[in-house]
């Protein structure tokens, strides 16, 4: 039987990587609306490659299409795209933990609600929504599908205020949790970003339309022009007359930007938070090397994420940069599942070695980051199979030693290979001659910050240290974190 989505850890194309679980794009105040909206889903497909939706809207009747797969895969289709009419449209693309993917959880959800219609595409996770979906229930909402996402709708469809953008900031006031929202109502599109900013969100414009997405990627694609991020806790009204901004949280909260976006999540040819996301992974390589210098003859990026890290090490430490390993780009996560026979080929499939680099020298191998360890055995296989004379691993994140629960896709904390054990232990069980990562303050160093402040750090960093800046509401239940199959549904 031919199968395209696999359970987490059985994916033989797994990447061993976290991966942020949503992309959002909207434009309002534009004749080709719909199109731009896919194009800009395409740019974001790093972001989500398990579904993807589009709800335009006319001025009279909103118009939707959601699917399992890739955006390529539907919205290049010229029927597809004609359906959905309008001057105005949001989009989303969805990475989850695949066996739970079915088409009821795929945004933008869409409710006619008594002030009118509704859709809504959400990047983030609401730690607080397993109780605010039971209270939700007990007071009668029926609830159609198991996303978070869908108890903000609820909070709408029954706050008491008067209008529905009061209705919105009301139903904000109750969540904790990372979001970036983008909404599309019959009079406006809305974005909103939680009060710690964690999960990104941009305003763009594109001739006299506006538009708020994930990253800024999405406007290249499509010619756009940037404008600003939205701040922190900011809401930001659009409609005829122009942008609105609205900022209903106190000042005082702490801004916790996800730094992981920069470390893999985002596209290196984002700025995201006014940081270029590839001199950010440049000048963290640099860092690395400035703290974790070897002997080598040449620094090889595992491919692509580990590159700019790569070309940043090389740099700073005079080694030459080499392309050791070779990715094929053509396999993913939509190849049909391997049969038994070639089951094993593993990561071969994914990655090759280049002997012509790597044989009888001293390689430095840069990644990105460690989560299970699993991808790096392996690399690390190919490459003295190559005939690399000595491996060292040199990693452009600290130690992965706890779950993000703000809307990235994490193994449980057993299954992080730098929670189980320490740095010297990793090194003899990935296999490499030496490993080392940069340290939590290296890294905010090469993000422009003299260290990391701990009684008010400037980024959310809590898969490395622990320190979770939003409340886990839900999680802390007393419940078994990770029985928590709601949370799996994180968008
Ligand atoms: Fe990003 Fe924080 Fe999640 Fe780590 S825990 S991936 S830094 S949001």
């Amino acid at each position: 039987m031919v199968q395209l989505y696999h359970p987490i850890g059985t994916n033989p194309f797994n990447d061993d990587k976290l991966h942020d679980e949503c992309g959002v794009f909207g434009l309002h105040g534009h004749p080709d609306a719909a199109v731009h909206t896919a194009l800009g889903l395409h740019a974001l497909q790093h972001r989500g490659q398990e579904a993807a939706g589009i709800v335009s809207f006319d001025g009279t009747h909103f118009h939707s299409h959601r699917s399992l797969g890739n955006v390529g895969d539907h919205f290049s289709n010229a029927s597809v795209i004609e359906q959905l009419s309008g001057y105005a449209a949001i989009g989303h693309v969805r990475y989850s933990t695949s066996g739970e993917t079915v088409l009821r959880n795929v945004q933008p959800l869409f409710a006619d609600l008594a002030g009118g219609g509704l859709a809504i595409a959400h990047n983030g996770n609401i730690t607080n929504a397993k109780g605010l979906r039971r209270e939700l229930e007990e007071r009668g909402s029926i609830f159609q599908s198991t996303m978070d996402t869908e108890v903000i709708v609820h909070l709408i469809a029954t706050g008491k205020e008067a209008g529905l953008v009061e209705k919105l900031i009301d139903a904000l006031c109750r969540l904790n949790g990372a979001y970036a929202l983008v909404i599309q109502t019959h009079e406006a599109l809305i974005g909103a970003r939680d009060p710690h900013g964690v999960r990104p969100l941009i305003l763009g414009e594109l001739d006299g339309g506006h538009i708020l997405c994930s990253e800024s990627c999405a406007l290249d694609i499509i010619g756009a022009n940037f404008i600003r991020d939205v701040k922190p806790g900011e809401v930001v009204v659009i409609d005829d007359k122009g942008v609105h901004s609205l900022q209903p949280f106190p000042k005082s909260v702490a801004q916790r930007f996800c730094v992981f976006e920069y470390i893999y999540f985002a596209r290196p040819d984002s700025v995201v938070e006014g940081v270029n996301v590839y001199h950010a992974r440049k000048r963290i390589g640099a860092e690395l090397a400035r703290e974790h210098g070897v002997n080598a003859d040449v620094v090889v990026p595992v491919p692509d994420s580990g590159v700019p890290g790569a070309i940043g090490y090389s740099e700073q430490a005079g080694i030459p940069f080499d392309l050791g390993i070779i990715r094929n780009h053509y396999v993913g996560r939509t190849f049909i599942e391997p049969t038994d026979s070639i089951r094993h080929l593993g990561v071969r499939l994914k990655h090759n070695a280049n002997r012509a680099a790597l044989l009888g020298r001293r390689v430095v191998l840069i990644d990105d980051s460690i989560v299970r360890g699993t991808t790096s055995i392996k690399i690390v296989e190919l490459v003295r199979a190559a005939g690399a004379k000595e491996v060292h691993m040199r990693v452009a994140s600290p130690p992965t030693t706890h779950s993000c629960f703000y809307g990235v896709d994490t193994p449980t904390r057993d299954q992080l290979l730098a929670s189980q054990m320490d740095v010297a232990a990793m090194a003899v069980h990935i296999g490499v001659d030496s490993l080392a990562f940069i340290s939590i303050d290296g890294m905010y160093r090469a993000m422009g910050h003299e260290h990391r402040t701990p009684d008010r750090p400037q980024f959310c960093d809590a898969c490395f240290t622990g320190d979770y800046p939003i409340e886990l509401t839900d999680q802390l239940g007393g419940e078994d974190i990770a029985q928590l199959s709601f949370l799996d549904e994180a968008t």
